[in-house]
């Protein structure tokens, strides 16, 4: 069992000719028996680093995994691709349960999926200790650490389970996103024997990143979807609220949108992310708690209503889009209020347990350092993506041509005199205060506050008469450029930095970019004409791909799938692209293996055939 038996099955199964980036690695490490830890970006391809190794070892192997309300589908995949799976969770009924623990002591199947609740059960520790275990797989293992976004007590006992089994099997993690810190808890915490560490590039190429401060975000959004032709996708919004108008409000202008948040009833949030799932809603309307798992291959877009808690979570709620290798589209509506919301849930959320002040206090300082850098991402006009990349530790070019920043022409406009009025007002209050206050001052505000203060007799004090928004544009500019500082305090503040001290006296000129207004209508132009072309560029045959959706779709309906598990959208366009009219031709469409070939060869040939026919 080597290398090229995995190449084999990645054809033979997954239906790809080549291993995409590390996934070699990795499954090559895996292979070698040594405990591996995967770090790569939402859509990167990390469950075939799992799912190959488990398919080729002789005994079975155990995915742990956060998300009961998905193990369904995940495994459902794995059955369409001819992969015997079962799932474990307290979804199941005791008779189903004890069903499923007989099939796994058969040996019936090579892949279980597991919640970490039931992996201390009585009943499973006895099945397990029969059992020829090759490895133990923990997916999203950020959730080990409580210095990740999302901590989960239950994958802290993910160890015990281990230690108790008779031969300690290898161990293979997973994840999206892991600082350091986090990186050292999986490490530390799973216990892994000098683990081979694999970080792929973070880079998604087929995502273009936007961010817009529109007056009016519905009428934005309804702009945004008429360009959309109709593609699924998410919108993410920051509370139950906002979920349960926009999607109503989407509804009202006859989108086929459905919603998604904790407060609804367990059987319509399930019915709901099906729907979703099979197509039968377009458009997702949720909060957070939507979509951790959700490996939907064919979303377009991901809008996000508000501005997302950090950049972590930001790229991976992004990162749900375009996952089969298409075009998509990740737009944030940005407001000055999201900031206040998103600080009031670092304060006041009841989500977080915290063991005691101490820790309390480091993680909402840690929290709101997040969260002040996922601002500086909605103010910045440098590029987005490289943006992301330096965040998470990567080079990358100053210009990715796919985001709205490098493709918006920006005029330079001198703010030397804005700057030096902004920080001496800071000096003047001896930076002991925010930006709302800063910007009132300057702006000569009669509000109480200021009055009683006595900050109206300040030098400082209404000397500028320039828009709220565009004083506050200038200040992120400042605090982006390191000339100031926002503490990480419950109501920051204002500090200055050197430079900002250096700028003063050295008195020194400062530009910022500024958007040209004439240039917005051609942006759109200039994405909305790539619309229809592949990440590769190629042209699509629409009509094709219409008449091989609709096959799809009938076909998943009979099976009860999603109809992304009968086949990618990728793979339907390679159809378009290659127009294959043999099995030969057939084979080499990517996402086309031999199973799904023996399934679906003849339905879909037939359809492209008699499209060519009628050409
Ligand atoms: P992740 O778990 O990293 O978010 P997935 O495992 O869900 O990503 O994979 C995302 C998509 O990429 C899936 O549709 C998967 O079938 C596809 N994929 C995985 N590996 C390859 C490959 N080597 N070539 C082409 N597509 C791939």
């Amino acid at each position: 069992m080597n290398i090229n038996d995995a190449k084999k099955a990645l054809k033979t199964y997954f239906g790809y000719s080549n291993f995409r980036e590390g996934q070699e690695q990795i499954i090559n490490s895996i292979l070698c028996q040594r405990d591996s830890l995967g770090i790569m970006p939402t859509g990167a391809g990390k469950s075939v680093c799992f799912q190959i190794p488990a398919m080729l070892f002789s005994g079975i192997t155990i995915v742990i995994s956060p998300l009961i309300s998905l193990m369904k589908d995940q495994v459902n995949g794995l059955n369409e691709l001819g992969i015997n799976a079962a799932y474990l969770n307290s979804s199941l009924t005791n008779s189903q349960y004890l069903s499923t623990i007989e099939n796994i002591k058969n040996y019936k199947y090579k892949i279980i999926y597991v919640a970490p609740e039931r992996l201390l059960t009585d009943n499973f520790i006895n099945c397990c200790l029969e059992l020829n275990i090759s490895m133990i797989t923990i997916d999203e293992a950020h959730c080990i650490s409580q210095w990740g976004q999302d901590f989960r007590p239950s994958y802290t006992k993910i160890i015990d389970f281990i230690n108790n089994l008779k031969i300690k099997p290898i161990i293979s993690a997973f994840t999206a996103t892991a600082t350091q810190k986090v990186k050292e808890d999986i490490t530390s915490i799973l216990n892994l024997k000098n683990p081979f560490v694999l970080v792929t590039g973070f880079d998604r190429k087929n995502l273009f990143f936007e961010v817009q401060k529109p007056k009016d975000k519905y009428s934005y959004l309804l702009n945004f979807l008429k360009k959309t032709n109709d593609e699924n996708g998410i919108v993410y919004c920051s509370t139950r609220e906002t979920v349960e108008k926009v999607c109503e409000y989407l509804k009202v202008h006859k989108y086929k949108a459905t919603r998604y948040h904790a407060g609804l009833a367990d059987k319509e949030r399930k019915q709901n992310q099906d729907d979703f799932l099979y197509d039968k809603s377009k458009i997702m309307v949720a909060t957070n708690a939507f979509g951790m798992g959700i490996d939907k291959s064919n979303v377009s877009f991901v809008v996000h209503f508000n501005m997302p808690k950090d950049i972590e979570s930001y790229y991976q709620e992004a990162g749900r889009a375009g996952r089969d290798g298409s075009e998509a589209h990740c737009i944030i509506l940005y407001s000055g209020q999201d900031l206040v919301i998103n600080s009031f849930m670092i304060e006041h959320s009841k989500d977080r347990i915290y063991e005691d002040n101490e820790i309390e206090k480091r993680l909402k300082s840690k929290d709101r350092e997040r969260l002040k850098i996922m601002n500086m991402y909605c103010q910045t006009k440098e590029c987005l993506r490289k943006f992301i990349l330096n965040y998470f530790g990567e080079q990358a070019n100053d210009n990715c041509q796919k985001c709205i920043n490098c493709i918006t022409k920006y005029e330079n406009v001198d703010i030397t005199l804005a700057a030096q009025k902004i920080i001496s007002c800071i000096l003047r209050v001896k930076e002991n205060y925010g930006t709302k206050m800063i910007i009132n001052i300057l702006r000569g505000s009669k509000n109480k506050r200021i009055l009683t203060l006595g900050f109206d007799k300040l030098s400082t004090y209404g000397i500028m008469n320039e828009s709220e928004i565009y004083i506050r544009d200038i200040i992120n500019y400042l605090i982006i450029n390191n000339y100031l500082r926002v503490t990480n305090d419950e109501y920051p503040l204002i500090k200055l930095e050197n430079k900002a001290r250096k700028f003063i006296k050295d008195k020194e000129l400062l530009t910022m970019k500024i958007c040209a207004e004439k240039d917005i209508e051609e942006i759109g132009k200039t994405k909305s004409s790539s619309k229809s072309k592949d990440v590769l560029d190629i042209e699509i045959d629409d009509n094709l791909l219409i008449k091989l959706k609709a096959l799809r779709l009938e076909i998943a309906s009979e099976h009860g799938v999603p109809a992304f598990v009968v086949f990618a959208d990728s793979a339907l366009k390679d159809m378009c692209n290659k127009k294959p009219v043999n099995e030969t031709q057939f084979l080499e469409v990517s996402g086309v293996g031999q199973v799904k070939l023996e399934r679906y060869g003849k339905l879909f040939l037939d359809v492209i055939k008699s499209y060519l026919n009628k050409e």
